[in-house]
């Protein structure tokens, strides 16, 4: 489908053509009609769809057709780097159509927040945010939402992973009840079905899952007991030099600092990547693992979507992530751009249940290789034992002791964009 298939303004037409763009991606084509509509919409999509341009395209042609009417959509984002982003996609669509945008993060001098707040105050078509900042803006009560159409929540799942929910309803709870609300998510955990119910009315439903892993990762998984799991970790790296760059994931927040001292102890090079680092960390951190200074990062889900790098060799899940996505979009990091990489998740007998979630949901099974001699012996796979309802985290970590509710049933399904047909449980 091509862009010119909707009733879009010319002034929109002129900005997708002076960016190059001409044939809808997926949930583009999807997600369009039913936000010109005027229809709240739930879409699960990650970044690299095309899901920014999916609600960007349909909310200035509003804004083209209308007029400036104030403060015209509001859209929420984690991190300082999507605002900065989405709001350069803004400055190109909206090139012909004149619509101004905002972007409001935290970080920076205070002149910064100063300079935000009189741009609050003047107001903009658009303004795309951190909800945190945000939220100290609007504390002090200059802006006005009251003439907000349309909140677009992207990377939702990432924001409640980052604890963001009750600013993010802090905020709603200053717009208007007459609204549109869409809500972009890569994965689609019962918590953001929850959120969705909330605040969502009557939405559609799309389903772009990327639930598949590339072809070229070269997928493996060793049995072990969390006390082998270093010792095993020391094996496979040691004198390896393919492994230039390595990112070790986990589940537990509270892993995070201990497997990085270990590391070190054994002499290699490695830092941590956690949601709790400033942003200048943050930033510090990622750029050394980039210039390949740091060999191995070891870093929580909730890092995962925001690291944009193509050459890790290779990624081991040092646990087994808890919703099935979170592993392809773990593996994901590597055998980008065409390469080819190497996925190594290590399954304790406490996570056997879980990892088969994953076999099913990419429809194969993953070769489970022996222990290295000298480890020991490791559980046996037996995927029918489920997980222990202790609490995964002791330090309020990521997904720690989340429990899976059952799905809402409320939703209407338009589950026509997914072309793995594949269905999540719970669905
Ligand atoms: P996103 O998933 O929104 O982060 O988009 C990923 C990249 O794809 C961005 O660089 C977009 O500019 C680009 N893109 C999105 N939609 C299209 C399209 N229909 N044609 C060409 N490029 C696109």
């Amino acid at each position: 489908m091509n862009f010119s298939d909707f009733d879009f303004t010319h002034d929109v037409m002129d900005g997708l053509s002076s960016m190059g763009f001409e044939k809808c991606t997926p949930v583009q084509e999807f997600a369009i009609p039913v936000i010109l509509e005027g229809k709240d919409l739930i879409a699960c999509a990650q970044t690299g769809t095309g899901k920014t341009a999916a609600y960007l395209l349909p909310i200035l042609n509003n804004i083209s057709r209308e007029g400036h009417t104030g403060m015209h959509t509001l859209i929420i984002a984690p991190t300082r780097e999507l605002v900065l982003q989405i709001d350069q996609q803004i400055e190109g669509f909206s090139y012909f159509t004149g619509a101004s945008s905002l972007a409001v993060y935290g970080g920076g001098v205070g002149a910064a927040f100063d300079q935000q707040k009189s741009a609050l105050v003047q107001g903009a078509d658009i303004i795309v945010a951190t909800p945190g900042r945000l939220l100290s803006h609007i504390n002090m009560k200059y802006s006005d939402f009251s003439t907000i159409q349309t909140l677009i929540l992207d990377e939702a799942d990432r924001m409640l992973d980052m604890g963001f929910f009750d600013d993010i309803m802090r905020i709603i709870g200053e717009l208007p009840g007459e609204r549109q609300t869409l809500l972009f998510s890569a994965t689609m955990p019962p918590k953001i079905r929850q959120m969705a119910g909330m605040i969502l009315k009557n939405p559609e439903q799309i389903n772009i899952a990327i639930s598949k892993p590339a072809e070229n990762i070269i997928q493996a998984a060793y049995m072990v007991y969390e006390g082998q799991k270093v010792q095993l970790v020391r094996e496979l790296l040691k004198g390896k030099t393919d492994y230039k760059s390595v990112l070790i994931f986990t589940s537990r927040k509270a892993n995070v600092n201990g497997l990085v001292r270990e590391l070190r102890r054994m002499g290699f090079s490695a830092d941590g990547m956690l949601s709790d680092l400033e942003q200048k960390e943050r930033e510090e951190v990622m750029l050394r693992f980039r210039n390949r200074e740091t060999q191995i990062l070891v870093a929580t889900d909730i890092v995962s979507r925001g690291i944009d790098i193509d050459s890790i060799d290779l990624v081991m899940n040092y646990d087994v992530p808890r919703d099935p996505e979170d592993y392809v979009h773990r593996i994901g990091r590597t055998a980008r751009a065409s390469q080819s990489g190497v996925a190594i998740t290590l399954i304790s007998d406490n996570d056997m249940h879980d990892f088969r979630k994953i076999e099913e949901l990419i429809e194969r099974d993953i070769i489970k290789i022996p222990l290295p001699s000298g480890i020991g012996i490791g559980p046996e796979y037996n995927p029918s034992i489920r997980r222990k309802m202790a609490p995964r985290s002791s330090g309020g970590g990521a997904r720690g002791g989340e429990r899976r509710a059952p799905a809402k049933k409320d939703f209407r399904h338009r589950d026509r964009g997914n072309h793995q047909g594949h269905k999540k449980a719970g669905e």
